[in-house]
């Protein structure tokens, strides 16, 4: 990949974290654990080149569901200038980021432990960022109503899709329509290696988000727009 990757050795420092707490909660060997937290990397830094091929504004950013801190964290340890907030539903996980921002002496970057219906409704970060990252967390119908309303104007929205996207795409026309959005550009994300082929789902924040969305945790997956 030839990006300009600054702070490398943070990197190294956060995948040895990443299998360290793998070791205590996970059943898979350390070889496959490896393998597939360099994937996870590799995977998130060709979303940050996706991003920047595209002169996207990165700015602040938000990742939504950030599990591990996927891609969140490794775009902000390459690109530190980014003020990232790292959003997650689970105590536990948020407690995995909380201690691996310290380790890895990071500034300019939040772990917030909410879900997303709850903190788009805090004035903070409703409408305040011109970036926001989602990755495996919902389908696209669904993401739209947990991050369209995290959008600055003119913001986009980055998510990461395999097979399905076509589907979920197609699937999106009242969400997008209803929410203030458009679909931009779906972009190929260059990973090497097998597995299914990836891109990277685009979508501009175009127009305002009612102040009724997102509706109540859970609705929006129960009932997508
Ligand atoms: N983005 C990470 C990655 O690609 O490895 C994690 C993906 S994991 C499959 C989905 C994560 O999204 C989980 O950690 C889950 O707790 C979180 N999540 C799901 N719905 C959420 C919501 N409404 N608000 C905040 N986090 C949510």
């Amino acid at each position: 990949m030839d990006l300009q990757i600054q702070n490398r050795p943070l990197l190294d420092l956060y995948a040895l974290l990443l299998l360290e707490e793998g070791a205590r909660t996970n059943l898979t060997s350390k070889a496959d654990r490896e393998a597939l937290y360099q994937k996870h990397i590799v995977t998130s830094l060709a979303i940050l080149r996706a991003l920047e091929d595209a002169c996207v504004t990165l700015s602040p950013a938000l990742d939504v569901g950030s599990g591990a801190g996927f891609p969140g964290l490794p775009i902000k340890i390459v690109r530190p200038e980014i003020e990232m907030t790292l959003l997650e539903a689970t105590g536990k996980k948020t407690s995995f980021l909380e201690s691996a921002v310290g380790a890895l002496k990071l500034d300019g970057i939040r772990v917030i432990q909410a879900r997303a219906e709850d903190l788009a409704r805090d004035p903070e970060h409703r409408g305040a960022y011109n970036l926001v990252l989602a990755r495996a967390v919902a389908p696209l119908p669904v993401l739209l109503e947990l991050t369209l309303p995290f959008l600055a104007p003119n913001g986009v929205l980055a998510a990461p899709k395999g097979s399905a996207r076509q589907r979920e795409v197609a699937e999106s026309a009242s969400a997008l329509a209803t929410l203030g959005g458009t679909i931009e550009a779906t972009l190929p994300l260059q990973i090497p290696g097998p597995g299914p082929q990836q891109a990277l789902v685009l979508v501009r924040k175009t127009g305002p988000t009612p102040d009724k969305y997102p509706r109540r945790p859970g609705i929006p997956a129960k009932r997508s727009l």
